[in-house]
């Protein structure tokens, strides 16, 4: 048995035997046309023309997220200035081939020195560029293996078009070994709730027919499993099915404590699936989405409109939104111009709304419109705002001060810095409540980039040193009845999220999918079983040992309660 670790998406566990992308094509040389430029540039249009269709097609098949990314990828193969680069070169007498393969690379190589989100749209170019130059071939896209039984999928990285209509009763799971959390195979993976492994570089070594373990939970492919292991892991992905289909209620300890269990969204169009899965509200509305795909940042109205439609979806409930959270991660260049060595250190977050003042100021006025407005109609929820990468409680009396200028009732900050997590107490003097943010947090706590694989391994909530912090949060949060909720990666962890609830954490919000499997886990233990869970899981010296000291402690609890 050999172990093989990459970044899990969400939190399933599948096993099956490997099938293996087909290699990409042969690049084309830079020979020259034997037929003119004319007659390559018909070619081009046609190839590019019936790719761009092609992927539209395929959209429009996938639906949802599948189709805004696809149509992405049409328009990447039309766009202009794309065009332009190809004619350039076509005009020196290449091949259509050629003109297209470098054109694209060129293109690529802006994406990748953009880094971040840009960085990783890359795939999705290589990937239109593969399908065009096979289609000037006149041999099929490179894509998804048939094997003929289902498989566990294994690829240096998935195109969008080949993840959207992946066969699902084929596709047992999917591994890369490029791509981080935030590539379009991961983003997919989570909205289909496909069992997935990104990022785990030495998923290389394996070969067509080897039966694996794929483990998200844990992010590790097990190789060469033994029967007891296969056994396990079966149990588990019945026990997880079992969760899938129990009744939705309320998020709860089995003492009856209620933990409310809220969504992250990123769009307004994923209220109604987070509804249908038990969201009690939302818990992280990312507005950066809203920003991301602009030069500029959109208006007022604009705003006003997304908001409106999530407030709606939520009628009665709680919705938490945060102001845009630009920088490292999520750069906007209308936003985030300058150069700095590291931009997660850098003018991101509330620091980066503080120097563009005007587009805070403008944020609040379409959330306080919004609001205004859904409750004119008869449709209001709750709203709450929060300010992103706050780190001293200057800047928490500037943020809640500005959201009270514009009347917005619930004003908050989120803890993702350590420097808020010590001064929690002082920091929820000013703050009606905190939402600590685990990605960011470990991140800081543990000097490692979350976009970094070669620091992946530190990037774990579980690590004592995160707990702690979250520990001191949950306190402060005690002591003055304020409310502290979680809304990173963490809370989508069964058992940390028990963890977390132990170390006083009021609310847990997750991306949808994973709500079922953490209703299910909360409500296997007492708020006093939660304590004495964490109480092991802090008392660790590292990530590893605080799981470890975790099961064992919630083994123990659901022994003695049998
Ligand atoms: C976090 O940092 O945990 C968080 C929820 O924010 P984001 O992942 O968007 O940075
Ligand atoms: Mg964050």
């Amino acid at each position: 048995m050999t172990q093989i670790h990459g970044v899990g998406i969400g939190l399933g566990v599948a096993q099956g035997p490997v099938a293996r992308m087909a290699a990409p094509l042969p690049a084309p040389t830079d020979e020259p046309s034997t037929i003119g430029a004319e007659a390559e540039t018909a070619r081009v249009r046609e190839a590019v023309a019936a790719v761009a269709r092609e992927l539209e097609a395929r959209g429009e098949q996938a639906g949802g997220t599948a189709q805004d990314v696809l149509e992405a990828q049409a328009m990447m193969a039309e766009d202009p200035a794309l065009d332009d680069e190809i004619t350039e070169r076509l005009g020196r007498g290449v091949t259509a081939e050629w003109a297209v393969y470098d054109a694209f690379a060129s293109f690529r190589d802006l994406l990748t020195a953009a880094g971040g989100y840009l960085g990783e749209r890359a795939a999705d170019l290589d990937d239109v560029a593969q399908r065009v130059i096979a289609r000037l071939r006149g041999v099929p896209a490179p894509g998804v293996p048939d094997p003929g039984h289902p498989f566990v999928l294994v690829a240096p990285d998935l195109a969008p078009a080949d993840t959207a209509l992946l066969d699902l009763g084929q596709v047992l799971a999917l591994v890369t070994s490029d791509g981080g959390p935030t590539s379009h195979t991961a983003i997919l993976a989570r909205q289909k709730g496909i069992v997935a492994i990104v990022g785990a570089a030495d998923a290389a070594e394996l070969r067509d027919g080897d039966i694996v373990i794929v483990d998200a939970a844990a992010g590790v492919v097990t190789t060469d499993p033994s029967a007891e292991e296969l056994d396990r892991a079966q149990r588990r992905a019945a026990d997880r099915a079992a969760a899938a289909s129990a009744p939705i209620t309320p998020g709860a300890l089995a003492d009856g404590t209620t933990i409310p269990l809220l969504a992250n969204l990123g769009n307004a169009e994923g209220a109604t699936e987070a509804v249908e899965l038990g969201a009690e509200g939302v818990g992280l509305f990312r507005t950066e989405f809203l920003f991301l795909s602009s030069a500029h940042a959109p208006t007022v109205a604009q705003q006003r409109e997304s908001y409106e439609k999530l407030l709606a979806a939520f009628r009665g409930k709680k919705v938490v939104v945060r102001a845009l959270d630009a920088g490292a991660d999520k750069p906007l260049a209308f936003l985030n111009d300058a150069h700095e060595e590291n931009p997660a250190l850098g003018l991101r977050g509330l620091r980066a709304l503080r120097a563009n003042e005007d587009i805070l100021r403008e944020q609040l006025t379409a959330l306080a419109e919004a609001d205004a407005a859904v409750s004119a109609a008869g449709k209001s929820a709750d709203l709450w705002v929060m300010a992103p990468m706050v780190s001293t409680v200057e800047e928490t009396r500037y943020f809640v001060d500005m959201a009270r200028e514009y009347g917005i009732r619930t004003a908050g900050v989120m803890v993702e810095v350590p420097s808020s997590a010590l001064l929690a107490d002082r920091v929820l003097r000013h703050a009606d409540f905190a939402s600590i943010g685990t990605n960011d947090l470990t991140q800081y706590t543990m000097a490692a980039d979350r976009l970094l694989g070669s620091v992946a391994g530190f990037q774990d909530p579980w690590h004592p040193a995160v707990l702690r912090l979250v520990a001191e949060v949950g306190a402060a949060g005690r002591a003055v009845g304020k409310p502290v909720g979680i809304c990173g990666e963490a809370a989508a962890d069964p058992l940390l999220a028990v963890v977390l609830v132990g170390l006083g954490a009021t609310s847990l919000s997750m991306a949808p999918t994973a709500l079922a499997d953490v209703r299910a886990s909360l409500l296997l233990y007492g708020l006093d079983d939660a304590q004495r869970i964490a109480e092991a899981a802090l008392a660790a010296d590292d990530a590893a040992s605080a799981r470890d000291a975790a099961r064992a402690a919630a083994a123990s609890t659901q022994k003695e309660t049998q």
